[in-house]
C-alpha cells in the first residue's frame, strides 16, 4: 500500500477488533491526525460468539467509543459490516454501503464535491489482502505498533488469565495484559467476564488449547481433511445442532473427519448417517445417487482447530415429503429447516457460507 501525506476528509479503518487494543487505537490516533472524520468499520458483526469472535458488534462498538476522547467521538462514525466469505465481490459491496453510511452520518455525503476518502490499515499478513481491494480510495500504511496482536490477548482472556499472566511483546518481552488495552475495552471486558458467556467461551478456549497441545508433537502443523454433507429436499436443507465443543448449540452441516482408509464420498456418507439416521428412510445407495455438486471449502481460518480442508457434497433429495431424521453420535438435535430461514447468526465456523455459496440465490 502506498503511504501518502494527503489529508482527508474521511478514513476508513477495517477490522474485527476482537479485542480493540492499544496498537488498535494508535492505528484511530493517527486516522484522526490526517482526517477530518474517522469511519471503523467493524467486521465480522452479526456472527455467533466463538474464541475467534467473542464479542458483539455493540460490545466492540462500546470498547472502542469508551477509549476515545470525548472531545474526538464527534468525528467518529461506526458501522458494522457482515463477512461473505466465499464471495468478495458481495462483501466488497457491503463495505461500500457501510462507508456511505458513514459518509452520511459524518455529513459528507450528497454534496457536489466528492469527498476525498482512503483507507487506513497495516498489512500484517494474507488476511490483509483486503487492502488492496479499493483502487478507488487513497490508502495510509502504517507501522506494527509495538508488535501487539488482538489473538494472543484474546486467548489469554478467554482463558481468565487478565491480572495474572502476562503476554510476551516481541521486542518488549512480557507485559500484563492490562497495560495493553485501552480503558474502554477494559470496562466493557470486565462487565462481559461476569456474564454467561464468558463461561462458555472459556471451556471453548480449553477444548481448543488441549486440541493445540495433543498435535503439538506433530513434526509440521497438522492440515486436517474433513466432510461436509449438504442435504436439500423441498427448499429444505438438512441441519444438526452441535452438541458439543466447538460450537455447542450452533447450526452445522452433518460431517467429520475423514478415516484412514475411507474415501471422501464413503466419509461424508458415514458422517451423515451417524448424525441423522436418516439412512433408515432414504437408504445408503440411494443417498449415494443423489450427490449432484462436491466443492473444497479452504479459508484458512475456518476452523478453531486449527488448518481445517473440508470436502462438502450436495446431495439433492427428489422426495415429495422431507425424509425422518433423528440426531445420534455428535448431534443434539438433527432437523429440516427452510432455506430461506438460515440465519449467520446461529451457524457454527462458516457452514451458512458453504451453503450460500453452493446454493446460490436460494439462501438469504
Ligand atoms: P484486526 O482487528 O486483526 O486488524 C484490524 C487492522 O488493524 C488491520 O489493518 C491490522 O493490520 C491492524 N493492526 C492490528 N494490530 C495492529 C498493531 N499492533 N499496530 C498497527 N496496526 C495493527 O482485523 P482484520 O482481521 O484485519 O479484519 C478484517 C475484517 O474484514 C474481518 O472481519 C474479515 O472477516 C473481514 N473480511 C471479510 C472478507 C469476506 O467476508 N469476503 C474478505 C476480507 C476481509
Amino acid at each position: 500500500m502506498a503511504e501518502t501525506s494527503a489529508s482527508f476528509d474521511a478514513l476508513i479503518y477495517i477490522g474485527r477488533f476482537q479485542p480493540f487494543h492499544v496498537g488498535h487505537l494508535h492505528v484511530v490516533q493517527q486516522a484522526l491526525a490526517r482526517s477530518q472524520s474517522v469511519v471503523l468499520l467493524l467486521g465480522s458483526a452479526g456472527l455467533p460468539r466463538s474464541t475467534r469472535n467473542p464479542w458483539s458488534y455493540e460490545e466492540r462498538r462500546q470498547m472502542i467509543l469508551d477509549s476515545l476522547p470525548a472531545g474526538e467521538l464527534a468525528r467518529v462514525y461506526v458501522q458494522p459490516l457482515a463477512d461473505v466469505l466465499y464471495d468478495d465481490a458481495a462483501w466488497l459491496a457491503g463495505v461500500r454501503d457501510a462507508v456511505g453510511a458513514g459518509l452520511q452520518a459524518a455529513g459528507l455525503a450528497g454534496g457536489q464535491a466528492h469527498p476525498r476518502v482512503g483507507l487506513i490499515g497495516h498489512d500484517k499478513d494474507h488476511s490483509s489482502y483486503y487492502l488492496q481491494l479499493f483502487p478507488e480510495w487513497g490508502s495510509v500504511a502504517v507501522d506494527h505498533y509495538r508488535g501487539i496482536s488482538a489473538t494472543p490477548l484474546r486467548e489469554a482472556l478467554l482463558r481468565g488469565q487478565a491480572g495474572a499472566d502476562p503476554v510476551t511483546l516481541p521486542e518488549e518481552g512480557p507485559v500484563m495484559i492490562e497495560a495493553l488495552l485501552p480503558t474502554g475495552s477494559c470496562d466493557v471486558l470486565a462487565g462481559f467476564a461476569a456474564g454467561g458467556a464468558a463461561a462458555s467461551l472459556q471451556e471453548e478456549q480449553v477444548y481448543v488449547d488441549r486440541w493445540r497441545k495433543a498435535w503439538s508433537v506433530a513434526p509440521y502443523p497438522p492440515i486436517f481433511v474433513t466432510v461436509d454433507a449438504l442435504v436439500t429436499c423441498q427448499n429444505h436443507l438438512l441441519l444438526i445442532e452441535r452438541g458439543r465443543h466447538p460450537g455447542r448449540g450452533l447450526w452445522a452441516l452433518p460431517g467429520g473427519f475423514l478415516d484412514p482408509e475411507e474415501p471422501l464420498l464413503d466419509a461424508c456418507l458415514r458422517e451423515l448417517a451417524e448424525e441423522t439416521c436418516i439412512h433408515q428412510a432414504v437408504g445408503l445407495d440411494r443417498l449415494r445417487g443423489c450427490v449432484c455438486a462436491v466443492r473444497v471449502f479452504d479459508e484458512p481460518n475456518r476452523s478453531a482447530r486449527g488448518r481445517t480442508v473440508t470436502h462438502v457434497h450436495h446431495l439433492d433429495l427428489a422426495a415429495r415429503s422431507l425424509p425422518e431424521v433423528c440426531a445420534a453420535d455428535d448431534a443434539a438435535r438433527a432437523f429440516w429447516l427452510p432455506l430461506d430461514q438460515l440465519d449467520p447468526a446461529h451457524c457454527f465456523e462458516d457452514h451458512y457460507f458453504i451453503a450460500r455459496s453452493m446454493l446460490p440465490g436460494r439462501v438469504p
